[in-house]
């Protein structure tokens, strides 16, 4: 069981590299990248300790769950150089609407938080990170040799690479929309930082990060790659991205860097209490299961499957220690009120695929496939197409009599049949005309 006395939950910075891929390289890497594995660990604990009481920033305006952004776009990039030195914001590069520098960093950064930005705007009409404008701040060229991106709640930062396991952090897309959801997260949802709220936040950040990324590249969900971080390895590392949302555990195996080690079902689930109880780990299970939701509902991930994620994520029922079965649930009924029941089927099905199974609120237009009644007892089953066996509540015998009358004439006559569960008891049922 978790230990919340385990973790600090400190949220700020958060970065893109977990810190056993740089413990890894650490033991494993040559005597330069040990080093500079060594001291991009040691910098990330310094910053994290300096920046925890002062970087609240957007914890603070968690509360504001608003669908619509207020007001006109606010849309205000500005890019600076560290110019390899730690100090922040450090040099202004470029500023909102300047042409490109050709410095490659600044540039990626600046297309990278603006298609940030435009998904956002775009898409769910809200208005930056903080849906109140934020300026998207970014620093490339920060330090020497350091093998990390992070965003602080305040600006993103991003680091050149050692150049030998690492290339430029700017160079993966996906890593910014990653980055500054979590700042979306932190003023939304507000998910604690520790074992499964924790992975359900790593998560979200890839599933939209992901999106930024096939939309920047204008690719559905079926043509896409569903890598995070593509680009970051250079060609010594045995490996295609830091994370395969399509396939969980898959994305790099390599005697320095180490073996992806993320699950892709909730089979595989890993307990530990290192990385706040394995939230770059578990997430690979949230992750597979929008991947395979955005591909059985079709077209671009940004469209349905990207909304009904971005409505739990606002949902007020959606707590800030929720569990992976209660943000499917939530899910299952977004999917519903936004799509309607096919779409909401698709999601069922890929939380089911990943070993999950929706267990709360109304599953509409099922099949009843099977019916098992022990009558003596007041006690009934029924097997649900693809959800698994339910039962009925049995506390009022004339509504027990009642729903197994339905759920029998459902099933002798193939018409489905919409059920409201509760920890997978069924308390409403009617049957589709
Ligand atoms: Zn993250």
């Amino acid at each position: 069981m978790k230990n919340l006395q385990t973790y600090t939950n400190e949220f700020w910075p958060n970065h893109i590299i977990p810190p056993h891929i740089l413990e890894s390289i650490a033991r494993n890497g040559t005597e330069v990248q040990r080093t500079l594995a060594q001291r991009t660990l040691a910098h990330d604990e310094q910053v994290r300790a300096r920046r925890t009481e002062e970087a609240k920033g957007l914890k603070g305006k968690a509360g504001s769950r608003r669908v619509q952004g207020a007001g006109t776009a606010h849309k205000n990039r500005v890019i600076y150089t560290a110019n390899n030195s730690s100090s922040l914001p450090g040099t202004l590069v470029r500023s909102e609407g300047q042409a490109a520098t050709g410095d490659v960093a600044v540039d990626e950064a600046y297309d990278g938080l603006g298609a940030t930005f435009d998904l956002y705007w775009d898409i769910h009409g809200r208005n930056s990170i903080d849906d109140a404008g934020m300026d998207l701040i970014g620093t490339v060229h920060y330090g020497s040799g350091y093998d990390n991106a992070f965003f602080d709640g305040t600006q993103m930062v991003f680091g050149d690479g050692d150049g030998v396991y690492f290339n430029r952090f700017t160079i993966a897309i996906d890593v910014m929309g990653h980055e500054l959801t979590h700042g979306v997260t932190a003023a939304t949802a507000g998910l604690e930082y520790h074992d499964q709220p924790g992975a359900l936040n790593e998560s979200i950040s890839d599933v939209f990060g992901s999106q930024v990324k096939q939309r920047f590249l204008g690719q559905t969900a079926a043509a896409a790659d569903w890598l995070i971080g593509a680009g970051l390895w250079t060609a010594a590392v045995n490996g295609v991205a830091l994370r395969s949302m399509k396939a969980p555990g898959t994305a790099y195996d390599d005697p320095v860097v180490g073996k992806d080690p993320q699950p892709d079902h909730m089979s595989r689930y890993v307990t530990t209490t290192s990385d706040n109880g394995g939230v770059h780990t578990n997430s690979g299970i949230p992750n597979k299961a929008f991947y395979l939701a955005a591909v059985a509902i079709g077209g671009n991930s940004w469209d349905a499957a990207g909304n009904i994620w971005y409505q739990t994520l606002l949902d007020s029922r959606l707590s800030s220690t929720a569990q992976f079965q209660d943000f499917a649930n939530l899910t299952a009924v977004n999917a519903n009120t936004l799509y309607g029941a096919s779409v909401q089927s698709a999601v069922v099905q890929a939380w089911h695929d990943v070993g999950i199974d929706v267990n709360e609120g109304w599953l509409t237009n099922k099949a009843i496939v099977g019916l098992w009644t022990i009558d003596q007892d007041r006690n009934a089953w029924v097997y649900v197409d693809a959800d698994g066996w339910k039962k009925i509540a049995y506390d009022n015998d004339n509504i027990f009599y009642d729903m197994l009358g339905q759920l029998s004439s459902a099933k002798a006559s193939g018409k489905t049949v919409s059920m409201y569960i509760s920890n997978n008891v069924i308390t409403q049922l009617y049957v589709n005309s």
